[in-house]
């Protein structure tokens, strides 16, 4: 039994226990390597249906590459990622994001010279019509249905007063958010968060905090990684530490601030 497995062994506070077949996603002994360096080595994780799962660790621990995994953009050199029934490994990301994965990068990915509005309608036009017409003047013409239900998820994500500006006009928190409506209207089952309250204000955190909070929608499941504390104590059901690519603990929220295994990653770098 690995270390992850004893730490998740037993019933969690949300009355979930290890084992019952609810988990949605898995990871199964997944490593990669860049150049002899072990990016990732042995790592399981089983993520339950409708949980929040945060991914902590001191930098260069690897939560990038395991998200990275996890979307297809890395492809790891052992291992498998299951998704709601599907191995994701060998998978690309656009087939890997038809199956209902959508994610939020670290670096946000919008583009630059649509207006908010049309970033939003973009990936509600692909994932209908399984391609992307490339011809602003003629891609958004009379898509009505999917222009009110964008106008409906940027105001949700509190970026009325933007809705027509360029992408590039933005702050990159605000490109933050902007990514995150263009995950939320594509009605994910599972959306992947990597760091997305970097490079925000804590006025702008806070209202992060808040809308993932409020996102429950069809039970979606959520993993994050973040380097927050004060973010991920908010939000998360149940927290992996990964350090120098190895899962070191695992459990809720509790069992991880005690944890002295924890507490020694993160020497040096700000406290748990
Ligand atoms: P984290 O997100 O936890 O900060 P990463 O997953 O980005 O960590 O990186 C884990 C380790 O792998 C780091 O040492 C990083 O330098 C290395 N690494 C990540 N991606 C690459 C890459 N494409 N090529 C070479 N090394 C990489
Ligand atoms: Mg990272």
């Amino acid at each position: 039994m690995s270390v992850a497995e004893m730490a998740t062994h037993g019933t969690d506070e949300r009355g979930f226990r290890s084992g019952v077949p609810n988990k949605v996603l898995h990871v199964d002994d997944v490593h990669k390597s860049f150049a002899g360096l072990h990016a990732l080595s042995d790592v399981d994780l089983d993520v339950r249906q409708g949980e929040t799962h945060a991914i902590i660790g001191p930098n260069g621990a690897g939560k990038s590459t395991l998200l990275n995994v996890c979307v297809g953009r890395i492809k790891p050199d052992r291992g498998a990622v299951i998704f709601d029934g599907n191995t994701l490994t060998g998978k690309a990301p656009h087939e890997i994001n038809q199956l209902g994965v959508a994610r939020v990068f670290q670096t946000p990915e919008v583009f630059l010279d649509l207006s908010v509005l049309q970033n939003v309608m973009v990936p509600a036009l692909s994932k209908r019509d399984g391609y992307f017409n490339l011809n602003p003047f003629t891609a958004f013409a009379g898509e009505t249905a999917i222009r009110d239900e964008a106008e409906e998820v940027i105001a949700n994500v509190g970026l009325k007063y933007h809705i027509h500006s360029p992408a590039s006009s933005l702050s990159r928190g605000d490109k933050r958010r902007l990514e995150l409506a263009m995950c939320l209207i594509q009605h994910p089952k599972l959306l992947l968060l990597d760091e997305p309250t970097a490079g925000m204000a804590r006025h702008d955190t806070n209202a992060t905090i808040d809308l993932l909070k409020e996102i429950k929608e069809n039970g979606m499941t959520k993993i994050i990684i973040e380097h927050d504390m004060h973010v991920v104590f908010s939000l998360a059901d149940r927290i992996t530490v990964l350090a120098g690519g190895r899962i070191i603990a695992q459990g809720s929220p509790e069992e991880i601030k005690n944890n002295p295994k924890v507490k020694e990653a993160y020497l040096g770098e700000e406290q748990v």
